[in-house]
C-alpha cells in the first residue's frame, strides 16, 4: 500500500536516507527502531509530506504521493493531487502539538471542518465519538493545559483519526511522557490496530512495544534498513552485527 522507491534524503552534505526501499501491506503494522540519527522520523515526515523526496518515489496505493513542482511552484492540479494524497496519512507526534487555544473537541474538529468541509455539527459529532474511543469522552472542553501528557497525546491521536486516514504514523509518541502515563497512550494504540483497518508506522525506542504490536520490524542504520524481520525473529536472533549492537545497547 506504501511504497519507498529508492528514496534519497540530504540535508547539505548529510545523507540522512540513502535510496530506501520499503513496502508496507494494507493493515500492516510497521515499527521502525534504530540509532538517533538514523533518520527514522525523516521516513515518517515524508511519508507525511513534510519534508520534500530529493531522488525517488514514494507511492501510495501506486500513486505517487508529490508530484514534481515545476518551475518551483506546485500547479493547481498538483495541489489537489497533494490534498487528496495527504488525506490518506495521519500522523502523531512526540511533542502532541495541540493547538494550546482550542479545547480537546475543538482540536479534533478543526481538519475536518477546513480541510474536508465538514459541517460543525457533523465535525462535533465525530469529534466527540473519537474522544470517548480513546477514554476522553468526559475531557471533551478541557484546554490542552489541563490535561495531563498523556491525555493530550490521546486527544492528538483522536485528532489524527478524524481525518480518517488509512495510513497513521506515530513518532516517539510516548518519548515525553513520564513512564506511567505511556501504557495508557499504548493502550490506545494497541486497540486501534486491532479494531481499525488501519496501516500503522511507528517509530519507537519501546522495544517491549515494537515486539508486542508491531508485525514487522525495520532496523534503520545510516539512513537504510540495515534488517527487518518479524519481531520475534529479529529480536531474538539479529542477523546484522550492527542490529546486535543496538539492541544489547538498548534492551
Ligand atoms: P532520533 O532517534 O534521534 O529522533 P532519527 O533516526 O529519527 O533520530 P532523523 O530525525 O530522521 O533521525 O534525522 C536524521 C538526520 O538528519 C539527523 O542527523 C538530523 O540531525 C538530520 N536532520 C533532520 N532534519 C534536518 C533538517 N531540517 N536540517 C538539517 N538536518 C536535519
Amino acid at each position: 500500500m506504501v511504497r519507498f522507491d529508492k528514496v534519497s534524503k540530504r540535508y547539505g552534505p548529510l545523507t540522512v536516507l540513502d535510496a530506501l526501499e520499503l513496502d508496507i501491506a494494507a493493515n500492516e503494522k510497521v515499527a521502525i527502531i534504530g540509532p538517533s540519527g538514523s533518520g527514522k522520523t525523516t521516513v515518517l515526515r515524508m511519508l507525511m509530506t513534510l519534508e520534500p523526496v530529493d531522488e525517488g518515489v514514494i507511492y501510495i496505493d501506486g500513486e505517487p504521493l508529490t508530484h514534481t513542482p515545476r518551475n518551483g511552484q506546485l500547479m493547481r492540479a498538483d495541489r489537489a493531487h497533494l490534498k487528496r494524497m495527504r488525506a490518506n496519512v495521519g500522523m502523531v507526534f512526540q511533542h502532541f502539538n495541540l493547538f494550546p487555544h482550542m479545547s480537546a473537541v475543538k482540536n479534533c474538529m478543526e481538519a475536518p471542518m477546513t480541510v474536508l468541509g465538514l459541517s460543525r455539527d457533523e465535525a462535533y459529532a465525530r469529534a466527540a465519538e473519537l474522544l470517548a474511543m480513546v477514554g476522553l469522552g468526559d475531557k471533551l472542553d478541557h484546554y490542552p493545559a489541563q490535561l495531563s501528557g498523556g491525555q493530550q497525546q490521546r486527544v492528538a491521536i483522536a485528532r489524527a483519526l478524524a481525518m480518517r486516514p488509512r495510513v497513521m504514523l506515530f513518532d516517539e509518541v510516548t518519548s515525553a511522557l513520564d513512564p506511567e502515563l505511556c501504557g495508557e497512550v499504548l493502550a490506545v494504540i494497541r486497540e486501534l490496530g486491532a479494531a481499525h483497518d488501519l496501516t500503522m508506522l511507528m517509530v519507537t525506542h519501546q522495544m517491549g512495544f515494537a515486539r508486542e504490536f508491531a508485525d514487522r520490524v525495520c532496523f534503520f542504520d545510516q539512513g537504510k534498513i540495515a534488517e527487518q524481520g518479524a519481531p520475534e525473529e529479529l529480536f531474538a536472533e539479529p542477523r546484522n552485527e550492527r542490529t546486535r549492537q543496538f539492541l544489547s545497547a538498548v534492551m
